[in-house]
């Protein structure tokens, strides 16, 4: 909170140097709970069953987020219409109902609302700029009716789809943070990560970086090339981070997606959350300080990048009341050797078994070509 018992801008605490952590993503948790179809992963649940999206953001803020996004993935009427079964609700009611949940949530601490715009099937048949700005800004004026205190462009293969999208939420002149699914390699076309983040700095984002596709680890790899582009470019920009929750050592360019274990089987790759606290560490080590998850997180794992980042942020998150750090409730356990696991030694240095013998430690993701 600043002085004034107003909430402190995203920009405000950015330049401020403080750390923003950010909420897990919606859609995976929301399918495994029953509230979203997979293939289709759109939103409709905040119509549909709201009090399932209440609990998720809730949880989230619980963990320590300090920014809930509205729960407006694949919002747009474009594609609800191709999934076929969002019949009797508009992508306009549902981009209504998420802003006011997640306004009703992020009251309850000091939590800011981002409205989430991400990519377009349109842009995929190739279809029009001003078609696809078109979808973007039906969101925009969700959000700006709905007052949310800034704006992110989320999952973008491509950066020029992204770059629309920060056009249109700029008109807004509220802040905007844009984020790319890519790799290493660049996005779908091979444009450098480096270069990615001088265009959408360039196009008018305040904050830049990478969700969703590939772990934590690689994922802060990928920022780190577009930090290094923007500063070879003589530009600023905050650097953002909202990688998957799932271990991706052998994914190719294409991500997750392209591993035979997606979306139904991923379980085996979760990452712990100790894991999480290395990813944390190593994220704000190279400058990323706004950082949070997407596919495959689920709050603890928030709570432990809130955990890690406790000294920094000079506070623990409310869910850590009943989780002692690295396992030190364990410390007071009446057996034994449940007692020797109450230590960030024991945790730290542990690597997990799978318990599946004939489990392959990697997988064989499927090629993709450019079109894909
Ligand atoms: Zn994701």
């Amino acid at each position: 909170m600043a002085v004034d018992g107003r909430k402190k801008g995203i920009l405000e605490r950015l330049d401020a140097g403080e750390v923003v952590i950010g909420d897990g993503g919606y859609v995976m948790a929301l399918e495994r709970r029953g509230y979203v179809t997979a293939g289709h992963w759109t939103p409709e649940a905040a119509v549909e069953h709201p009090e399932a999206v209440r609990q998720l953001h809730r949880e989230f803020l619980r963990a320590g987020a300090n920014v809930l996004e509205t729960f407006t993935f694949y919002c747009n009427d474009d594609k609800l219409k191709i999934c076929g079964k969002v019949l009797n609700i508009t992508g306009q009611q549902i981009n209504e109902a998420a802003c006011d949940l997640a306004r009703e949530v992020a009251n309850e601490g000091d939590a800011l609302v981002a409205g989430a715009v991400s990519q377009t099937p349109c842009y995929f048949d190739a279809t029009s700029e001003s078609k696809v700005k078109a979808i973007f800004k039906k969101q925009l004026d969700v959000f700006i009716e709905k007052k949310v205190d800034f704006l992110i462009a989320e999952f973008f293969e491509h950066v020029e789809e992204a770059e629309w999208a920060v056009q249109v939420l700029l008109t807004s002149g509220k802040p905007v943070g844009a984020t790319l699914c890519i790799s290493p390699e660049g996005d779908k076309h091979r444009v450098s990560p480096g270069d990615c983040a001088v265009r959408l700095v360039k196009a008018g984002a305040n904050i830049v970086g990478v969700n969703c596709h590939l772990d934590p680890m690689c994922g802060v790899k990928t920022v780190k090339l577009m930090k290094e582009g923007l500063e070879a470019a003589n530009l600023k920009a905050h650097l953002m981070l909202q990688p998957l929750g799932f271990h991706t050592p052998e994914c190719n360019h294409g991500g997750y997606i392209t591993l035979p274990e997606f979306p139904f089987a991923l379980e085996a790759r979760a990452i712990t959350r100790w894991d999480m606290q290395k990813y944390a560490r190593e994220a704000y080590n190279v400058g990323i300080r706004y950082i949070g998850g997407c596919c495959g997180f689920e709050p603890y794992h928030i709570r432990a990048l809130a955990e890690e980042l406790a000294p920094e942020r000079g506070l623990l998150p409310p869910a850590s009341e009943k989780h002692g750090l690295w396992g030190s409730t364990l410390a007071e356990h009446y057996k034994p050797w449940i007692r020797a696991r109450g230590n960030r030694d024991y945790w730290e240095n542990l690597l997990p078994a799978s318990g599946r013998p004939k489990c392959p430690s990697m997988a064989t993701p499927h090629e993709i070509l450019l079109k894909d």
